[in-house]
């Protein structure tokens, strides 16, 4: 199941994606990569983010929309679980 990824110059997550940036991936899949926010609002803020470039929700494919959320959820519950505090954001490209 491949779907295509578009990757936009210049775009940090895309950057981040593909490997060519820095971060501390906490989840990976076909659909969507996790990691620290380099610079949290919170203890433990998350950025979950499509391995497809996208400017907001109504970009993305459905199960890709519902897979950020699904992970974004996942992690939440595992970061209160660890008392590190939950935070998570689904934004890509803001
Ligand atoms: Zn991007």
């Amino acid at each position: 199941m491949s779907q295509g990824t578009t990757r936009e110059q210049g775009c940090i997550f895309c950057a981040i994606v593909a490997g060519q940036a820095e971060a501390s991936v906490v989840h990976e899949d076909e659909a969507v990569v996790a990691f620290m926010d380099l610079h949290p609002v919170t203890p433990g803020h998350l950025l979950v983010v499509p391995r497809t470039h996208a400017v907001g929700l109504e970009d993305l494919d459905r199960a890709t929309g519902a897979q950020v959320w699904s992970v974004g959820h996942d992690l939440s519950r595992a970061l209160r679980r660890s008392r590190l505090g939950a935070e998570e954001d689904q934004r890509h490209g803001l």
